[in-house]
């Protein structure tokens, strides 16, 4: 998988092209605030490498989907949801609704999350 793909909309975001308001960076990953959120703690994780799904994050890299996992757990806890819980989801594909296809976590918290999801 190529680092970055010119036309991708998060990896402008990654390369500060596109603003964001970012919330936490590390060496592979970034957290940034969706602009359309859906819940009070509504945070996009990716990886700065450009992969488009979960299933090929995984396939390529494992400890890279761990690093996403582990930002999106330490972003929940600065957002104080850690206790009260919170939703890690990777939308996959049209029928889930992915619209951005550079994989990215929503993390969402701060309220009380509906199952099923609609
Ligand atoms: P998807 O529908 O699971 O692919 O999620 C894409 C998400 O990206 C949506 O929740 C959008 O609101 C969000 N989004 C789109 N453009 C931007 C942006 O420029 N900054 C932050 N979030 C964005």
């Amino acid at each position: 998988m190529e680092a970055s793909t010119a036309d991708c909309l998060f990896c402008k975001i990654v390369a500060k092209e596109v603003p964001a308001t970012v919330v936490r960076e590390t060496g592979t990953a970034l957290a940034f605030r969706d602009i359309n959120p859906q819940a009070p703690t509504h945070v996009l994780v990716i990886p700065k490498e450009h992969h488009p799904t979960a299933a090929e994050l995984a396939a390529a890299s494992p400890a890279l989907l761990a690093d996403v996992i582990t930002l999106a757990a330490e972003v929940a806890a600065e957002e104080g949801v850690g206790e009260s819980g919170y939703r890690i989801v990777f939308n996959t594909g049209a029928h889930a609704g992915q619209t951005v296809f550079h994989v990215h976590a929503h993390l969402l918290g701060g309220r009380g999350l509906e199952w099923p999801p609609g």
